[in-house]
């Protein structure tokens, strides 16, 4: 008999019930140490005051209204998400997958309003993750994500991870109106795109007139120790996606456009029922105000080199377990060398919280201002987590 749930999801027996920073409490009391902060999402920890200060306030005035009125909410955090980027103008949605799907049609309507209705082509990334509409499967092009849901969305071109030329020979097709990728592939396995492919990407781009659009769903709002991944490589995209951290839990998405990006998305060509909802604004506009400031990036950036010092003592103390530290800032992987559902396990045996991803690589993306105890005690997790694996090496 079918679950009452649709099971698509295998999930853990792990029945959490309260969060406190970043520790989730199961209703046996167990506190599990979380370094997975719900996939990137609770970047100020579970049960922040300071969010749930702002959801209550707003939940005790008005919750939705619709697009159909001005959103102050809203307006106020467009206005400071405009300051704090290359953006122009923003759109609202509830998850990074309609994000995607967003920065999708923006592309195509750009050049059917330009007049260049041919340039439909989007050139994307093997290993990418953009979500799992239609859409956003045939973008990613996994057959993992699209066996069986076919006929997909036509018009992208899914190149290589990490080879300029075969991205530089996609560039000669006259139909490319665009490039998709994400500055760290998150799902794929921890996987940075080099600074000087960004740049490439971007000059190819600027040499075309293709639009680059950036997915930082997962590695943006302050996981890098930037406000965003791509201001490492000093380069600016014409459209981004975000969603995740922006939330902190509440499910709130974004998409980032330059004016001219935007210009064929007029009245009437998208919309949302909840996208950008008094509940959803007022609580992004308080991890926006949290996070977006040089102090807390730079706290982040201090969190990391901790964290990442720690790593990398542990791939040297466990070399038959880890291969490689991966990552920028508090996103950040573990290439291992046996199979990381083992690693992931074993974490759960030790009450620790990891994310398996691609690539055999597990996933550390702890709550953004997680305390320096808390990694210090992840570390040593972690180290206890590896050590039951060499001391059961065929289990
Ligand atoms: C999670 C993720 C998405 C999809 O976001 P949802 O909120 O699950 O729809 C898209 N892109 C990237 C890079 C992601 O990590």
């Amino acid at each position: 008999m079918i679950p009452s749930i649709l099971p698509t999801y295998t999930r853990a027996p792990l029945h959490f019930v309260k969060g406190e920073g970043s520790w989730l409490i199961d209703r046996d009391g167990r506190r599990f140490l979380d370094l997975g902060a719900g996939i990137a999402v609770n970047a100020l920890g579970h049960a922040n005051p300071d969010l749930v200060a702002a959801l209550t306030e707003q939940a005790g005035m008005l919750w939705h209204t619709s697009n159909l009125y001005p959103i102050e909410r809203q307006q106020a955090l467009a206005d400071r998400l405009v300051d704090l980027t290359f953006a122009d103008t923003a759109f609202f949605t509830n998850s990074g997958t309609e994000a995607c799907e967003l920065a999708i049609k923006m592309a195509r309507k750009y050049w059917s309003a330009k007049g260049e209705p041919e340039r439909t082509t989007i050139l994307t990334f093997e290993g990418a993750f953009h979500g799992r509409s239609s859409a956003a499967i045939a973008a990613a092009g996994s057959a993992k994500m699209t066996d069986g849901f076919g006929p997909l969305l036509p018009g992208f071109v899914h190149l290589p991870f990490g080879a300029p030329e075969a991205f530089a020979e996609a560039m000669q097709d006259p139909t490319v109106g665009a490039v998709m990728i994400e500055p760290i592939q998150g799902e794929g396995g921890i996987r940075a795109v080099p600074e000087d492919f960004l740049r490439a990407i971007r000059a190819a781009c600027d040499a075309t007139g293709a639009l680059l659009i950036l997915d930082e769903v997962q590695c943006g709002m302050g996981r890098t120790g930037r406000l965003f991944a791509h201001e490492w490589a000093g380069i600016d995209p014409d459209i981004m996606m975000v969603a995740k951290g922006i939330g902190g839990g509440f499910p709130l998405g974004a998409l980032l456009a330059t004016e001219a990006a935007a210009s064929g998305m007029t009245a009437g060509t998208h919309g949302s029922t909840y996208g950008g909802n008094p509940l959803g604004c007022a609580v992004g506009l308080a991890v926006v105000e949290r996070i977006g400031t040089p102090e807390f990036l730079d706290e982040v950036s201090r969190k990391a080199g901790r964290m990442r010092q720690g790593l990398e003592a542990l791939v040297g103390a466990h070399p038959d377990v880890f291969e490689e530290v991966r990552g920028v800032g508090l996103i950040l992987g573990l290439k291992c060398r046996v199979p990381n559902a083992r690693l992931v396990q074993a974490g759960y045996d030790e009450d620790l919280l990891i994310v398996p991803a691609a690539d055999n690589v597990i996933r550390l993306l702890p709550a953004l201002n997680i305390p320096d105890e808390d990694i210090a005690e992840g570390l040593a997790r972690l180290d206890r987590a590896a050590a039951r694996i060499e001391a059961a090496p065929d289990a």
